[in-house]
């Protein structure tokens, strides 16, 4: 399928880099957000992005103003999704908003659009199931910030068609992005390997195997990773992840008991780099 007109919903934090993306990407792109505040900084914000890219050479400043063409927003659903190809669904993280964002959709987008949601965790099955065609539902997880992250998840629903599939992939490569495949379950592979590691790093701590410095030193210098578990959770916020775990937990039992430790720190209040202190002092 041609895909030429995207709507991406939310112009949050994953909206405003997604709908960066989908302009960069060559498509005409319609940005929808509940207050004409949200909006407001959406755009700004996307701005700020296509400005920096020409700052550092990666466009022309006649290309960022093709790229900012192709962008409109709105507060107004209805024309958020009139005549789009695919929607981008970014709202807040409840499952409330996300079934209501459906049947807008059922009601107001063409038959043949293809609904892409950026859910972290939640059913993207159930949300299907809200729509009357639950085969053109899937999953498409960005990471933050979305211009700088390289990869998509591609989440496969109970009844998401494979032509469904197909068109987000499509997409994604437009978009400048690598993907890959998964099965809805909880934590896709991501979250759920990353909350694994950094629970580990937690138990690590608690029983004196090593200090928070080394366990991260080793985690860079003897496996590569970019970044520690514990610079990463501070980053990431504590509270975040104590609830990624939580949720883990009960989905998928005993194995993803979060560790008292970490439970510990949320309850000084030690959330990470947006307090000033996390496993570290800022
Ligand atoms: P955010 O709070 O930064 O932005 C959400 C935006 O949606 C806000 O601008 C809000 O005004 C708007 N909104 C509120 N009600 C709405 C509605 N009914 N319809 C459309 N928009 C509405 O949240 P975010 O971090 O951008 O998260 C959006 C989604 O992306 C969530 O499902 C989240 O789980 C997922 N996600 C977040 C991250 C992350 O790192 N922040 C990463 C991957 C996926």
């Amino acid at each position: 399928m041609d895909i030429r007109q995207i709507a991406v919903l939310g112009a949050g934090t994953m909206g405003h880099g997604i709908a960066h993306a989908a302009i960069a990407g060559g498509y005409v792109t319609r940005i929808y957000d509940v207050s004409d505040a949200a909006v407001a900084k959406g755009t700004a914000a996307i701005d700020a992005i296509v400005r920096k890219g020409v700052e550092l050479g990666k466009v022309s400043a006649t290309e960022a103003d093709a790229i900012r063409a192709r962008l409109t927003a709105t507060t107004r659903i209805e024309d958020a999704l009139a005549g789009v190809d695919l929607v981008i669904e970014a709202a807040p993280e409840r499952i409330d908003l996300k079934l209501a964002l459906m049947a807008d959709i059922d009601r107001f987008a063409p038959e043949h659009t293809v609904v892409a949601t950026n859910t972290s965790a939640l059913s993207i099955t159930e949300m299907a199931g809200a729509s009357k065609n639950p085969s053109r539902v899937a999953g498409m997880h960005f990471f933050n910030p979305v211009h700088k992250m390289k990869l998509i998840e591609i989440v496969q629903a109970l009844e998401s068609a494979p032509g469904t599939l197909q068109v987000i992939e499509d997409v994604s490569k437009r978009m400048g992005k690598e993907t890959v495949l998964v099965r809805e379950s909880p934590g896709f592979i991501t979250t759920r390997i990353n909350a694994s590691i950094g629970n580990e790093a937690f138990y690590m701590l608690m029983e004196g195997v090593a200090s928070p410095r080394d366990i991260d030193k080793a985690l860079k210098l003897g496996l590569n990773h970019p970044m520690g578990p514990f610079e990463l959770v501070d980053l990431v916020g504590l509270d975040t992840r104590l609830s990624i775990l939580e949720y883990l937990h009960r989905s998928m039992g005993e194995k993803y008991r979060p560790c008292p430790l970490l439970t510990q720190y949320v309850k000084a209040g030690r959330l990470g780099r947006k307090v000033g202190r996390g496993v570290y002092e800022y």
